[in-house]
């Protein structure tokens, strides 16, 4: 049975526990990371998902809980290894986006360096002792504390790539992504932002593991539906990885605990409707245009996520402290935005919204 090294002998048949320290001089102090291994009856692919790589994004952390709690070992083939938290702790400390320890955003420094900073050796024990041992690998995302969010998936896609692997790993990632069953497919060919490193998913695809970045829930909410969404996606990518074979549906729908006027329950109702394994209900994406405010001020938008918006079309404004407007925030392309900064203060430089757009 394929395994991971960290983990130690994974009993075929059982769901196990591990508490595990990570390697890195800048972790040495951690408190060890929760762990779950559903080593499957059956032999078959080694799925590796985690979340917590941003610390408020909480139905990604909860999706992952569950599936650790739901998965039955005796009807998967392969396995699957859980880590419900990478960041402790931005989770511990409810800080969006970074790390508080050197406040940096691990999700731009993939794939890590052991001997840098906090985040560049937590990401890069991530990938060292995890991800390269798996076939396919899953970062759950959602918006983070100050976010607004409408439910899609992103991975590498294949243009630019020339060697037929690292093309063949793109093309996996992308049926993934399908298959996950989310409103949204993006497929992205370079770095969002410019940083000194890359996103958990290309450097897992430059290691060669096919591998997707999904998000849904927001505004540091457990709201239900976007934990349901997280955990039948990732019970997609399983089906459409062969490891569950015969097998209709493991994940119990639970029962909706609040949150009945949330914006994110209607959309992601929709997804739901739609069915599991609803490849066809996923709108292709090629384009990722982040918006930026040039002042500091009061953010006052004009769309919500999940709103369609036009090319030259005013989306909100940003304003001073007198009430006077600074700036006309102008959406760069046509398409449909998929996060949306929602708290009114925004810093000089700062990101007011990211707009997913079909190929020009
Ligand atoms: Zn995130």
């Amino acid at each position: 049975m394929k395994t991971i090294p960290i983990l130690g002998e994974l009993k075929t048949g059982t769901t196990q526990r591990h508490l595990i320290k990570l390697p890195g001089a800048a972790l040495a102090d951690d408190e060890p990371r929760p762990v779950i291994s559903v080593a499957g009856a059956k032999s078959g692919p080694m799925l590796f998902v985690n979340a917590g790589v941003h610390g408020g994004e909480y139905p990604a952390v909860e999706a992952v809980i569950r599936l650790g709690k739901s998965l039955d070992p005796k009807k998967i083939s392969g396995t699957v290894i859980l880590m419900p938290v990478l960041n402790l702790p931005a989770f511990r400390t409810r800080t969006p986006f970074v790390c508080p320890v050197d406040n940096v955003n691990p999700n731009r420094v993939f794939p890590g360096d052991p001997t840098g900073s906090y985040s560049e050796q937590m990401t890069h024990a991530l990938i060292k002792e995890f991800v390269v041992y798996a076939d396919t690998y899953i970062d759950l995302h959602g918006g983070d504390i100050p976010e607004a969010l409408v439910p899609f998936v992103i991975c590498r896609s294949q243009d630019g790539l020339a060697d037929s692997k690292a093309r063949d790993v793109a093309e996996r990632s992308k049926q993934m992504a399908m298959a996950f069953g989310l409103p949204y497919v993006l497929t992205v060919s370079k770095p969002i932002q410019p940083s000194k490193g890359s996103s958990s998913y290309a450097a897992a695809a430059e290691k060669g593991v096919p591998s997707i970045l999904a998000e849904a829930g927001e505004v540091g909410q457990m709201h239900e539906d976007a934990v349901e969404l997280l955990v039948k996606g990732v019970v997609n990518v399983m089906r459409h990885l062969g490891m569950l074979v015969g097998v209709k549906s493991q994940i119990p729908s639970s029962k909706s605990q609040g949150n009945s006027k949330s914006q994110t329950k209607t959309r992601a109702r929709r997804a739901v409707d739609t069915g599991e394994a609803s490849a066809a209900a996923s709108t292709l994406l090629a384009k990722f245009e982040w918006v930026y405010t040039k002042n500091a001020g009061i953010w006052y938008p004009k769309v919500a996520a999940g709103d369609f918006v036009k090319e030259g079309e005013q989306i909100g404004t940003v304003g001073d402290l007198f009430g006077d407007t600074l700036e006309k925030i102008i959406s760069p392309v046509n398409g449909v935005v998929l996060f949306l900064t929602i708290n009114p203060s925004v810093l000089e430089n700062g990101l007011l919204m990211g707009i997913g757009a079909k190929q020009d």
